[in-house]
């Protein structure tokens, strides 16, 4: 089982035994190497426990929005995707995409598209249960992977996102806007061969989503 605990930063990731052990091990190398006063010692453990674990924080976490991001998003995707698998689990995964994104930086300016990436961010991490995880897959594209839930399932908390967001009163240095997003949904079927295909089946439904006039679902196939 994981070891999953909480770091000085206050977030939450997942540590795998594997690098708590390189942890452990590079810690006792620098305390036999080093010539640390006996009394020193705590403080030195500790101070490089702190790094290691803001290090691994940083390379999983998104700075603008604070989710984990595309790196973190891979590992997991197919880890999820493989348990399911095995397990005969139910197991879906959506892709979000804010709608015209590029005309609200043109309009208002990068720091208000930002803004908009940081509301949206939250938005959908408050949508969520705990168990799902939440990543910013690219620039304005985010990513969702609902674990233990068949699509029909899902569709429900995705259309509760959807609706918050066109909803949501933007306002950025005194100017409201209004933004949308179109996302696209699968789940893992049986004769799935690889994480591939279920990520290809929720890239198609958001081109269907778009194609069909933006701030919708559209569910594979
Ligand atoms: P569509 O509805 O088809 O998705 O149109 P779109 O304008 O949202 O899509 P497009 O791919 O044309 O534009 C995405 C824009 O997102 C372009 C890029 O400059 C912007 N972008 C990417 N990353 C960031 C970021 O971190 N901050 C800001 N402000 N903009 C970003
Ligand atoms: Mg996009
Ligand atoms: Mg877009």
């Amino acid at each position: 089982m994981e070891d999953r605990r909480e770091n000085s930063l206050g977030a939450n990731f997942d540590l795998p035994p594997s690098v708590l052990d390189e942890i452990q091990k590079n810690i006792e190398d620098i305390i036999l190497n080093f010539d640390i006063p006996e009394g020193n010692k705590l403080d030195v453990i500790k101070k490089i426990n702190f790094m290691y674990s803001q290090t691994r924080y940083m390379s999983v976490t998104d700075p603008l929005t604070g989710l984990y991001n595309r790196r973190h998003f891979e590992d997991n995707l197919e880890r999820e995707f493989l348990r399911a698998a095995r397990y005969d689990s139910k197991l879906s995964f959506a892709i979000i995409d804010v709608d015209y994104f590029k005309k609200v930086n043109d309009t208002y300016g990068h720091s208000c598209g930002d803004y908009v990436l940081k509301e949206v961010a939250y938005l959908i991490l408050q949508t969520f249960r705990k168990t799902d995880m939440v990543f910013r897959y690219g620039g304005e594209e985010f990513a969702v992977i609902i674990t233990e839930t068949p699509i029909d399932k899902a569709v429900i908390p995705l259309e509760r996102l959807r609706k918050s967001i066109n909803e949501y009163k933007f306002c950025y240095n005194g100017q409201s806007l209004t933004v949308t997003v179109s996302i696209g949904a699968a789940e893992v079927t049986k004769d799935m061969q690889s994480v591939h295909s279920l990520f290809e089946d929720a890239d198609k439904a958001l081109y269907k989503a778009k194609e069909n006039g933006r701030n919708q679902i559209q569910i594979s196939p």
